[in-house]
């Protein structure tokens, strides 16, 4: 398969253009890694200011939207020492959280003093939602360029579920573990403001409504949600303007007693559905769903080109897949 010489898009990517050199038009249009430092040094600034006005303002400082994955274990752990920010862990326990990811979980909050809660939306729901977003397309086009179908149910319930606590206890921060590939550093910092997020909010709701009915207003936000603007905490995704750098990663949570799970595919360091809905992406779209994230890696010096193309070339384990779609049929 042809691909972007200087990122790894491959030809199938939607809108992807080449110049004679083969490089895309989506590397064309980055500014380059000088441009980026000072975009880096700006937003962190701009992090340390909200940081400062809004501690101990809350029940807690931040919301962590916390997978157990490595990119959300090392973002809290950094935040909490070096910024000594008081946390809410929330973990969304899809029913696909690897064995070896919980034991990481349980290790990282206890080792951290974080307070910690597993969210578990019930599994009949989850099981209906994910096997409906499987075989059709419930979301935009443009939102799965970046991400599976599946991936985009979880997300979405992540998203508003954190923002719900948040709202709920007056946390003033949420924070995300999404690496410089998925959240860009003029992503990385915004305050949620109520018209974006109930036009954000309709995209999940109107098409899990017709699959599982009202029952997911029980994820999203209601009425006196929305009646406390002054309560939309910011969202902010601080990989984007700290160091990141897998291997220092990978070498800092281990001490936290975080190990590299060996049951999921390469891309996800936690989940087990995360390997169909790369398969069903794929077949349907004709590109991996990660494909965005890491050309955003490699383009921006954050890994090496080859690393990228070996994880988009990496086969899914059919044995994972078979067991997902096990759980998911005897689930609804
Ligand atoms: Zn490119």
């Amino acid at each position: 398969m042809k691909r972007c010489t200087r990122c790894v898009l491959p030809e199938t990517y939607p809108g992807i253009r080449f110049d004679e050199d083969g490089v895309c038009n989506f590397c064309g249009r980055f500014k380059g890694v000088e441009r980026l430092q000072q975009s880096i040094k700006k937003y962190r600034v701009r992090f340390e200011k909200i940081l400062a006005e809004n501690k101990r303002v809350g029940e807690y400082d931040a919301v962590m939207a916390y997978s157990g994955g490595k990119d959300s274990t090392f973002t809290m752990a950094v935040l909490k020492k070096e910024y000594d920010i008081s946390f809410l862990a929330l973990t969304l326990d899809n029913g696909f959280i690897s064995p070896k990811s919980l034991d990481n979980i349980r290790n990282v909050v206890e080792g951290l003093g974080v307070d910690h809660i597993i969210y578990k939306p019930r599994m009949d729901t989850l099981g209906r939602l994910f096997l409906h977003s499987a075989k059709e397309d419930i979301y935009s086009r443009k939102g799965l360029e970046r991400a599976s179908s599946i991936c985009t149910t979880c997300m979405g319930l992540v998203k508003f579920v954190a923002l719900r606590y948040a709202i709920e206890s007056s946390i003033p921060l949420i924070i995300y573990g999404w690496s410089p590939g998925q959240a860009p550093v003029e992503a990385s910092i915004f305050r949620n403001n109520p018209e974006m997020i109930k036009t954000m909010q309709a995209q999940f709701t109107v098409p899990m409504k017709k699959i599982v009915g009202d029952e997911v207003d029980n994820y999203f936000l209601t009425e006196k949600h929305f009646n406390m603007p002054e309560r939309f905490p910011y969202n902010i995704s601080p990989l984007a303007f700290l160091e990141y750098d897998e291997d220092k990663i990978l070498e800092y949570i281990k001490l936290l007693g975080w190990e590299k799970p060996d049951d999921t595919d390469p891309n996800s360091t936690n989940c087990l559905l995360n390997a169909m809905g790369i398969d069903i992406h794929q077949k349907r779209f004709g590109f991996h769903p990660y494909a965005f994230e890491l050309a955003g890696l490699v383009r921006a010096g954050y890994m090496e080109r080859d690393e990228a193309i070996a994880r988009l070339d990496e086969k899914t384990d059919p044995d994972i897949i078979a067991m997902v779609k096990k759980k998911l049929d005897s689930a609804i």
